[in-house]
């Protein structure tokens, strides 16, 4: 029985859904598609600092609606991924990933009516790689 009501919840975590997402004052406005099975958070040098827990989305799923302008882009490191940033705010809403650059991190706390319950959360190492 238990393992039964197991699956149907994972059947439901599976449903992808559209969330819409936002800096602080509203100049990036963006939508992902997600099944959101895990966050992830990261303990590289940036990372840390913002204090980010993310969910992962390929590019196809992410649209940016609104703000190319107000984005700043920042890099190091190898340069290869790219974190933006509201130019007004100073909001982290998104990055692109290093080790897989057609991916998008993205600031879960930037969605709307995202709820992170229940959701699991990887420690991904991004301090111990080369
Ligand atoms: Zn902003």
């Amino acid at each position: 029985m238990y393992s039964i009501l197991n699956s149907e919840k994972r059947c439901c975590r599976m449903k992808e859904k559209e969330y819409h997402g936002s800096c602080h004052c509203g100049s990036v406005q963006f939508n992902i598609v997600t099944d959101a099975l895990e966050l992830t958070t990261c303990d590289c040098s940036i990372c840390i600092r913002k204090n980010a827990l993310m969910v992962k989305v390929h590019e196809s799923k992410f649209q940016l609606i609104k703000g190319e302008e107000s984005l700043t882009e920042y890099q190091f490191h190898t340069k290869t991924a790219q974190h933006f940033f509201c130019k007004s705010c100073g909001i982290y809403p998104f990055h692109r990933k290093r080790v897989s650059p057609d991916f998008f991190g993205i600031n879960v706390y930037c969605l709307e009516g995202f709820s992170t319950d229940g959701i699991p959360v990887r420690a991904t190492i991004g301090a111990g790689m080369a």
